[in-house]
């Protein structure tokens, strides 16, 4: 069982460092068992970074999402519209608990007492120590993880971003590269259910990054990832700046460079054929 203190080591000695501002993927399970639980690793994070650092994490959620935008929609319209009614309107002020993607360590994040929240229906960031509220304060409804969002504001602070026994298909910061290299697909649109009850249309949809891992082998060449060990899991850290530099850099020679391969996956299968033809004009499907 690994204990707080060890958990801070192994942040150290991967290269954290006090006044740092990170942007942390984790997995608990990879980790193994730690003494006191996720909690105790967000203090391991605290402890290492200081009062002037920030720990930030994706905390993204389905709670207020169109169940027509997922990876597989329901096949009939009378089901589509028993889920659509079930889906609650949005409330700011409530932030979702359940079902989170991002697992327990970004729970543990997110309901730390110090721990401020975007307010995003469906891709929000908690974030906990000196840049925390400037991290999540006033973010887009659209194109939420481009300009303006809490990724750009880790970036104008040349933040690093810490993958811990997870894999570069969540290192969500390659979303914002996508916008910044304007790949043809980052102009499709998602829809949440507002607080007014109404259906929002939401520009700039991120959508599937099974194919991220595509840049790991670049990114290693480049001496970009320093790699490590935070428990028992593999872990990287990076420059965000850097990881950014290098998909944008992928993206611009060729498209459809970080879009994943499973050929069942709606999302890339549509994705790769704008890229194919960046002329045409797409109109979403609704
Ligand atoms: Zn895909």
């Amino acid at each position: 069982m690994w204990t707080r203190a060890q958990i801070a080591e192994d942040l150290s000695t991967l290269g954290l460092l006090p006044g740092s501002d990170v942007l942390a993927h984790a997995s608990m399970k990879a980790i193994g068992e730690v003494n006191g639980g996720a909690a105790e690793v967000v203090e391991a994070f605290l402890e290492v970074l200081g009062e002037d650092g920030t720990l930030m994490v994706p905390t993204f959620h389905r709670t207020y999402a169109d169940p027509a935008d997922r990876r597989y929609p329901p096949e009939t319209e009378s089901e589509l519209i028993q889920l659509r009614a079930e889906v609650p309107p949005y409330d700011p002020h409530k932030p979702a608990s359940s079902p989170l993607l991002m697992g327990v360590f970004s729970e543990a994040v997110r309901k730390h007492p110090k721990a401020f929240r975007s307010q995003h229906p469906g891709l929000s960031f908690a974030a906990i120590g000196a840049q925390a509220e400037r991290f999540t304060e006033r973010v887009p409804f659209d194109y939420p993880l481009g300009t303006h969002s809490p990724l750009n504001r880790l970036y104008d602070r040349n933040g690093q971003v810490l993958l811990i026994g997870t894999h570069h298909s969540v290192n969500t910061s390659i979303h914002l590269a996508e916008v910044w290299a304007n790949v043809a697909y980052i102009h499709r649109s998602a829809h949440y259910k507002l607080e007014t009850g109404e259906w929002g249309t939401m520009a700039g949809s991120p959508e599937c990054s099974r194919g991220f891992g595509k840049i790991e082998s670049l990114l290693r060449q480049s001496r970009i990832l320093k790699e490590g060990y935070i428990g028992n899991a593999p872990s990287q850290r990076m420059s965000q700046r850097q990881v950014i530099s290098m998909a944008m850099a992928m993206l611009e020679g060729k498209g459809a460079a970080l879009l994943c391969i499973d050929e069942d996956c709606r999302w890339c299968t549509l994705a790769r054929r704008m890229t194919a033809t960046p002329d045409v004009s797409y109109a979403p499907i609704v």
